[in-house]
């Protein structure tokens, strides 16, 4: 996909994730990965008022060469580019139900949400832990973000929401998509004892998804 293509596919993702309350204000942002480097949404930018010119262009050692000043919150997408060479795009929102989970004291910070359904699990994988919580922008994140992703396409900064990577845009976004819901149905399930994929199921679909 050529880069102008990727901006405007970037923008309208975007806007489609405002549209649906997915993300708030100028909450959120969106890189991915080009042949020359990087794309990612300017720092105090809406996702639902993206222009595809003026979204920030970074070199491949994640320095700023074109459009509108990065994301503050762009070490988090380098923290999974560097840990996963599988990641083609990174999506980070503050979606109110994964933030929830990423709230509660009582998880397993190691894999919070459990097999519900095979979409889950085919999207975001195995397991997606909790990075502890730091102030935004705090420089510690970046490194617990890196070992986490290295073996999850996925984390939660608890406190402050997801964090979903993606072999493409699209993937990405999907991936992000399936996490609020699967984050729904994990709260509206506490409390009872739902049936769950068993280990054989979600080795199947991993085998056959993966
Ligand atoms: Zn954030």
């Amino acid at each position: 996909m050529s880069e102008q293509a990727t901006r405007e596919l970037l923008v309208e993702l975007a806007g489609s994730l405002f549209r649906r309350g997915f993300s708030v204000g100028s909450a959120g942002n969106i890189s991915v990965r080009l042949e020359d480097g990087f794309l990612i949404t300017p720092t105090n930018s809406s996702l639902g008022r993206l222009e595809a010119a003026r979204i920030s262009k970074l070199d491949r050692d994640f320095a700023h060469v074109g459009g509108d000043k990065p994301s503050k919150e762009v070490f988090m997408h380098r923290a999974f580019y560097t840990a996963r060479a599988d990641a083609g795009a990174v999506v980070h929102l503050h979606s109110t139900m994964a933030t929830a989970v990423a709230c509660l004291p009582d998880v397993d910070a190691e894999n919070p949400i459990p097999p519900l359904t095979p979409y889950f699990v085919m999207r975001v994988g195995r397991r997606m832990p909790i990075v502890r919580y730091y102030r935004p922008g705090d420089a510690a994140m970046e490194p617990a973000i890196h070992e986490a992703a290295r073996d999850a396409r996925a984390v939660l900064l608890a406190n402050h929401g997801p964090v979903v990577s993606g072999k493409t845009l699209t993937d990405a976004v999907y991936a992000a998509e399936e996490l609020e819901e699967a984050a729904k149905l994990f709260l509206m399930l506490r409390g009872t004892n739902p049936r769950l994929l068993t280990p054989a199921q979600v080795d199947d679909l991993l085998t056959t998804f993966g």
